[in-house]
């Protein structure tokens, strides 16, 4: 039978889609952030699968990419992690994320996170008006993208200050690829994780990210 899975109960759920490669900082006080301001239950970390907008690049492995994101999130009690990107077969859709959230838990009001960068492409997403009818939207602000709203339904989209953390997961790479350190860009336990598994120092990942 279903086994007991924590905050499954919860009415108001966060969304907060990535590639997590590497989680970082900045994914997790957005997070946190938006948690606070709208008072949600939950927030579920979804890594993607192959993200259809990089899959010019490479991609860490997706269970590499799922498990940083379990470390980096398993110590607070309102995050969790979702499978349900990385085990659909083919591209990652987010109206295919939220289709499938809003079936596994109907009761659930869906808060979609996203950063200022990420937000102007939304118009350009597969589905986008049945993505408003699903979730509300909460556009975060990230240092180096100007947070404005894209033309979304009335009221579709929230946007919010958040803690400014100049991070990206493309300078992360490129830092351990080059021998510098990424302490205190990502949780320690995630430092360690990139050390043990030697993520990123192929030379083979594209400087530039989305
Ligand atoms: P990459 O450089 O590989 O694109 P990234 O740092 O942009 O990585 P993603 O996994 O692409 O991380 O981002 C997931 C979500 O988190 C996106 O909505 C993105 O806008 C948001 N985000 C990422 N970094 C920050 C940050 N420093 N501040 C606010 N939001 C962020
Ligand atoms: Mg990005």
């Amino acid at each position: 039978g279903e086994h007991i899975v924590p905050g499954t109960g919860a009415r108001r759920l966060g969304v907060m889609g990535g590639t997590f490669d590497p989680i970082h900082h900045g994914h997790l006080v957005a997070a946190s952030e938006v948690a606070a301001r709208f008072e949600l239950d939950e927030v579920v970390f979804v890594p993607t699968g192959q993200p259809w907008q990089k899959s010019h690049q490479q991609v860490s492995p997706a269970e590499d990419r799922y498990l940083m994101t379990v470390i980096a999130t398993a110590s607070n009690p309102q995050f969790s992690v979702s499978r349900i990107d990385i085990d659909r077969p083919g591209r990652t859709y987010t109206i295919d994320t939220l289709r499938e959230l809003r079936a596994r838990r109907p009761q659930a009001e869906l808060f979609f996170i996203t950063g200022a960068d990420a937000l102007g492409q939304i118009l350009t997403w597969r589905d986008a008006e049945e993505l408003f009818s699903l979730a509300h939207f909460i556009g975060v602000t990230r240092p180096g993208h100007a947070l404005a709203d894209p033309g979304l339904p009335d009221g579709g989209v929230s946007l919010i200050e958040v803690p400014a953390l100049a991070i990206s997961s493309t300078d992360c790479r490129a830092r351990v690829e080059a021998g510098d350190p990424v302490w205190y860009l990502v949780p320690d336990g995630v430092v360690r994780y990139i050390n043990k598994r030697q993520l990123y120092r192929d030379g083979g990942e594209e400087a530039a990210g989305t």
